[in-house]
Order: C-alpha cells, then structure tokens, then sequence
C-alpha cells in the first residue's frame, strides 16, 4: 500500500493530535482545529454532497 502525501501541519505542536479516522498527526487543539486530518476531512467533504437534513 502507498501512503498519500500529506500536507505539512502548520499549527503549533501543542495542538497536535491524532487523526479520529486515520490516527495520523493532524491539527487536533486550539482554533481552526479539526478531529480529522485534512485528507480524511476532504473525503468526509466528497461524501456530503448531499443536501444536508436538520433533525
Ligand atoms: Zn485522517
């Protein structure tokens, strides 16, 4: 299996964590944080085409 490339994280190391999804270091504290990675979150963004429910 390859690995995909992953984006340099940009934030300060104090708010890394690991990816809910993948458990890859990704932005997980402070402001602009994300439980996903930026690769997990696009393929979480990919499959919310659809309109989405209130309820
Ligand atoms: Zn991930």
């Amino acid at each position: 299996m390859t690995t995909p490339a992953r984006p340099p994280l940009l934030c300060p190391s104090d708010q890394v964590g690991r990816c809910a999804r993948c458990q890859q270091p990704c932005h997980r504290y402070g402001a602009g944080a994300n439980p996903l990675c930026t690769v997990c979150l696009a393929k979480v963004r990919e499959g919310q085409q659809k309109p989405a429910r209130t309820g």
